[in-house]
C-alpha cells in the first residue's frame, strides 16, 4: 500500500499546500491529522488560488476522499466558512468527497474567546497566537473538557455534557479573566447553525482508512506548520498545541498501527517565521523587506509580514531529523533569483561556541548565525521545469541543502502553479 506523508521542516508556510495539491493526483485518500483553521495552505491550480485552512488541500482532485482525522481541532464554524468559500469558486464538497473523524474534538465558542483573552494577559510578551482557539482546544481535549464530533448524533447527551462544561468554563471566563460567560443560548445556537451542517460528514474515518488500506488504496497525509511548532520537538513555548510530525499521521488520522512508507519533508529556499520566538538567522531593515517583497511573506489566515531570514541549515537538518524525511521538496527556489550572493546559516554560535546542532529551547535566545554566503545565479528561474536546464548555481544551491541535511531533495519547486515544478528521478 502507498502512503506518504507531506510535512513541514521547519517553521510551517513551507509550501505543503502545493506539494499535496500535486502528489493528491496519485492518491486515493488525503487526511488532515493534527492542527485546525490557524494557519492556512495555498493552493493555486486552474480553478483559482485558494487559502485553505482546515480542509484537507486533496478538495481540488476528483475521486479523492479527503478526511479530517482525530487529531485536528474540528472548528465547525471556519469548516463551514470554507466549505461555503470553495462552493462559490464551483468546488463542491460533499460526503462523497469529505469525511470527518466522529472522534475528532469540537473546538467550542469560547476557545477562540479564551485565546483572545490569554493573549491580552500576556500583554508585551504573548506567544503570537492566530487567536483560532487551538491552544485553548487541545488544553481541553487533554483535560477530557470538550465534546467528540460524535456526539452530535445523541443531541440529548450532548445537552447536558454541554451544559456541564459550559458551567465549568464560566468559572474561567468569568474569575479569571472577568469577562462575560457564555449562555446555553448561545451554545444551542451554535450546535443548530454550525454543528447541524456538518453532521453529513461525520463518520467512522478509521474504518474508511483500514477499508481503504485493505484494498490497497494509496493514502496522503497532510501535516500543518512544520517541525519546530511540534508540542513535544519544537521551540516550546512558541510552538502549536499539536505534533506535527510525521510520526503523529497514524494516531491523528485514525490507523494508529499504520507505518508510513514515504515522508516528504517541505523547505523554503530561504526561511520564514509567523508570530513571536527565538528565529535565529533572522534578517532585519532593508534586506529583510526586499525577502519578504520578493517572497510575497505575509500570512495566509491573519496577513501579519512573515518574520523573513536566510536558509537555516542548523534548524532544516534538526527538522529533517525530527520529521524522518525520507526525500524533500525545495519549494520558491525562485524567489531568491534577485540575490547576486546568497547567505546561508550554517551554524549557531553560543557562548562563544559554535555549533551545527540544534540546541535547546532555552539556548536558542543566546544564539547567533554563523552565515556564509553562495553564488546567486541571476536569472529567472520560473520556466525551467528540467533539472539539466537549471543554471549551475541553482543547482548547487540545492545540492547543497541536501549534503547539510542528508537528505535528497526530489522536488524543486519555482513558482506556486501546479506544474511549477523540477522532479528529480
Ligand atoms: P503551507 O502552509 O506550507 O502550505 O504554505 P503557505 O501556503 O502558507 O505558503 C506558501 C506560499 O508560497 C503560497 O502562497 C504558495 O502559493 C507559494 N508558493 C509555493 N511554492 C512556491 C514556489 O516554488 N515559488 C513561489 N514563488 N511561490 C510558491
Amino acid at each position: 500500500m502507498k502512503t506518504c506523508a507531506v510535512v513541514g521542516i521547519n517553521w510551517g508556510d513551507e509550501g505543503k499546500g502545493r506539494m499535496v495539491d500535486l502528489l493528491a493526483e496519485d492518491y486515493d485518500v488525503v487526511v488532515r491529522y493534527q492542527g485546525g483553521g490557524n494557519a492556512g495552505h495555498t493552493v493555486v491550480n486552474e480553478r483559482g488560488r485558494f487559502a485553505l485552512h482546515l480542509l484537507p488541500s486533496g478538495v481540488f482532485r476528483e475521486g479523492v476522499m479527503n478526511i479530517l482525522g482525530n487529531g485536528v481541532a474540528l472548528d465547525p464554524e471556519n469548516l463551514m466558512a470554507e466549505i461555503e468559500t470553495l462552493a462559490r469558486a464551483g468546488v463542491e464538497i460533499g460526503a462523497e468527497n469529505l469525511a470527518i473523524s466522529e472522534r475528532a474534538s469540537l473546538l467550542l465558542p469560547w476557545h477562540r474567546r479564551l485565546d483572545e483573552l490569554e493573549e491580552k494577559r500576556l500583554a508585551d510578551r504573548p506567544y503570537g497566537s492566530t487567536k483560532q482557539g487551538i491552544a485553548p482546544f487541545y488544553a481541553d481535549k487533554a483535560a477530557k473538557k470538550t465534546v467528540l464530533a460524535g456526539e452530535l448524533f445523541h443531541p440529548d447527551e450532548l445537552r447536558e455534557h454541554l451544559a456541564a462544561l459550559l458551567a465549568w468554563k464560566n468559572l474561567t471566563l468569568t474569575g479569571v479573566y472577568g469577562a462575560e460567560p457564555v449562555t446555553m443560548e448561545e451554545l444551542d445556537a451554535w450546535v443548530r447553525d454550525w454543528c447541524e451542517p456538518i453532521k453529513p460528514f461525520v463518520r467512522d474515518t478509521g474504518r474508511i482508512l483500514r477499508e481503504a488500506a485493505d484494498c490497497g488504496k494509496s493514502i496522503l497525509f497532510e501535516a500543518q506548520l512544520g517541525a519546530l511548532r511540534d508540542i513535544d520537538y519544537g521551540i516550546v513555548p512558541y510552538t502549536t498545541s499539536s505534533n506535527t510530525l510525521a510520526a503523529y499521521a497514524p494516531i491523528g488520522s485514525g490507523l494508529p498501527t499504520l507505518k508510513i512508507r514515504e515522508i516528504v519533508g517541505v523547505v523554503k529556499a530561504y526561511s520564514t517565521c509567523v508570530g513571536e520566538g527565538p528565529f535565529v538567522c533572522e534578517l532585519f531593515g532593508a534586506e529583510a523587506e526586499r525577502l519578504r517583497e520578493a517572497g510575497a511573506e505575509y500570512g495566509a489566515k491573519t496577513g501579519r509580514p512573515r518574520r523573513v531570514g536566510p536558509l537555516d541549515l542548523v534548524a532544516t537538518r534538526y527538522g529533517v531529523e525530527m520529521q524522518g524525511a525520507t526525500a524533500l521538496a525545495l519549494t520558491k527556489l525562485d524567489v531568491l533569483s534577485y540575490l547576486d550572493e546568497i547567505p546561508v546559516c550554517v551554524g549557531y554560535e553560543i557562548g562563544g561556541k559554535i555549533t551545527d546542532r540544534f540546541p535547546f529551547p532555552t539556548e536558542l535566545a543566546a544564539a547567533k548565525p554563523v552565515i556564509e554566503t553562495v553564488p546567486g545565479w541571476g536569472c529567472d528561474l520560473s520556466g525551467v521545469r528540467k533539472w539539466e536546464d537549471l543554471p549551475e548555481a541553482a543547482r548547487h544551491y540545492v545540492t547543497m541543502l541536501e549534503d547539510a541535511v542528508g537528505c535528497p531533495v526530489t522536488y524543486v519547486s519555482v513558482g506556486p502553479e501546479r506544474d511549477s515544478l523540477i522532479i528529480r528521478e
